[in-house]
């Protein structure tokens, strides 16, 4: 079974919730134009690259120490939208950080949300997901 062969669309507006095209947004990131400046902004680019099912910068935007093989995506799951419910550290002085969010998801026509508190820290200067705690 191809991963890629039901991909969705690429979106207009981008789907980490921000005011700004996919384009500009998360998807200048997943292109590699530019850099995630805090853990809240690399933490939206990750939402954004399930939506869109962008594996290799899922990837690359992981922790070495705790990066999976690869990344299945269930094509049954649409992510449709991300709240932010608090960050600590993640700054841009700072070298570790935490992310608190809601990741709301519609699967197999059923509407869901995801609570997790991820860890971020720097990897040579660049933002990495750690691993997350899931919530109740
Ligand atoms: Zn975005």
């Amino acid at each position: 079974m191809s991963k890629r062969r039901k991909a969705p669309p690429i979106p207009n507006d981008c789907p980490c919730g921000l005011p700004a095209s996919y384009a500009d947004c998360c998807g200048r990131l997943h292109r590699g134009e530019g850099q995630a400046a805090t853990a809240e902004q690399l933490m939206r680019s990750r939402f954004s690259a399930f939506a869109v099912r962008d594996e290799a910068y899922l990837l690359r935007s992981w922790d070495p120490e705790t990066r999976p093989a690869d990344v299945v995506f269930d094509p049954e799951l649409r992510w449709d939208r991300l709240e932010i419910l608090g960050a600590t550290g993640g700054g841009l002085f700072h070298v570790e950080g935490t992310v608190e969010f809601r990741a709301h998801y519609r699967a197999h026509g059923a509407a869901g949300a995801l609570h997790e508190n991820s860890r971020f820290r720097r990897d040579h200067g660049a933002w990495v997901y750690v691993d997350g705690v899931i919530e109740d």
